[in-house]
């Protein structure tokens, strides 16, 4: 992980004008940061589980088995999470033990 030096955020990739870098919440911006550091910090935040935090009580429903305590509805949306020539990913989200998880589909 990369932080800035300025505040100890954790920084996050940003590209403008077709260039990568590394920009911090506060302002602060690694313009220097190579290609290959910006790869690895969105590689790294790919292979975190990043689930939003979607408002329950909007979210479809459907019938699904939780992976955790087996009850058979859960909360259902798609995110893109990869590059976007890549489908969306699937989140579900169990209406009774609040378990999220990716659909492997
Ligand atoms: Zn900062
Ligand atoms: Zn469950």
């Amino acid at each position: 992980m990369f932080f800035c030096p300025k505040c100890s955020s954790l920084m996050k990739p940003k590209s403008e004008k077709g260039k990568k870098f590394l920009a911090c919440s506060c302002g602060y911006t690694d313009k220097k940061s190579t290609d290959n550091v910006v790869k690895e910090v969105v590689k790294k935040k790919r292979d975190t589980f990043d689930v939003v935090t979607e408002d329950d009580e909007t979210l479809p429903t459907t019938e699904v088995e939780c992976t955790k305590c087996k009850h058979n509805q859960a909360y259902w949306w798609t995110k893109q999470t990869r590059a976007s020539d890549e489908p969306e990913t699937k989140f579900l989200k169990c209406t009774k033990c609040k378990h999220t998880w990716r659909d492997a589909s």
